[in-house]
């Protein structure tokens, strides 16, 4: 007898034989046709061999908050100058990839050029945030994953959430639950436009805990929140809505995971 699992991985694997029949996979980079067995590598579905090497992992030394890479070797944890003096309602950000090069240009695709057949190859770099080892040490199956919320205008302006698509991704690879627990109550335009501190007093109240998540019997109550967003640059964005899950709704652990640091 079949389980349910052994149909879908069945069924999955006829699928991807028929797609690549049709349409042969193409790297995300270069486009060049990926050979046969380059999907044995873990990135080998989306990137040929050169352009995996070309994507600038984020690797240790970086700062134990904001996840900011150092040069050099530093072999004790540290606080960036940026983070020294500044509360976050997160416990610590971490990202896979640094924002440059073709991880940059990925995310860029994705979000602006509405490119959602990206979601896999972005989920798939998502993943490596979890590596970190402060992560690692956790049962994460326990952990719920939140999407930095998109107003509604926005949303429907770039016609899909893209760090609910990235949640939805990595749920299906690692069965850690992905809720929409937060929603964006205001729309704020051309945001890049303003200063920082116009910026910040803009996040301020900017998000809200949606029905079902609210009161005293919020099911984060207590619970621990991987917060997904696609590239963490200044973590205003984050902070804003750590702070609405911790406040709100009680949780009680709040870490950011990005694709890319910016
Ligand atoms: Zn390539
Ligand atoms: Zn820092």
């Amino acid at each position: 007898m079949l389980t349910l699992a052994q149909v879908r991985q069945a069924t999955a694997t006829c699928w991807r034989a028929w797609l690549d029949a049709v349409y042969p996979r193409m790297c995300r980079v270069c486009d060049k046709p990926l050979p046969e067995r380059d999907a044995l590598r873990p990135l080998g579905e989306w990137f040929c061999k050169d352009c995996e090497e070309d994507l600038d992992k984020l690797e240790p030394p970086y700062c134990k908050v904001c996840g900011q890479p150092y040069e050099g070797m530093i072999e004790s944890e540290f606080r960036c100058g940026n983070c020294a003096d500044r509360k976050f309602f997160f416990d610590f950000a971490v990202a896979g990839y640094q924002a440059e090069g073709s991880v940059r240009e990925l995310v860029h695709q994705f979000k602006y050029g509405k490119d959602i057949s990206l979601r896999g190859a972005l989920g798939d770099l998502l993943q490596r945030a979890l590596q970190d080892p402060r992560l690692q040490k956790e049962d994460l199956r326990g952990w719920c994953l939140v999407p930095v919320p998109l107003h509604r205008i926005r949303e429907h302006e770039r016609e899909f959430n893209q760090s609910w698509e990235l949640c939805r991704q990595l749920a299906r690879r690692t069965g850690i639950p992905a809720l929409q627990v937060l929603r964006r109550k205001h729309h704020t335009d051309k945001q890049s436009r303003l200063t920082r501190a116009q910026r910040l007093e803009n996040l301020r109240g900017a998000f809200a805990l949606r029905r079902g998540f609210q009161g005293p019997e919020s099911p984060l109550k207590n619970g621990k929140v991987l917060l997904v967003d696609d590239v963490f640059t200044t973590g205003a964005t984050t902070d804003a809505c750590a702070r609405v899950l911790r406040r709100e709704g009680g949780a009680q652990k709040v870490v950011v995971i990005a694709v890319a640091r910016g």
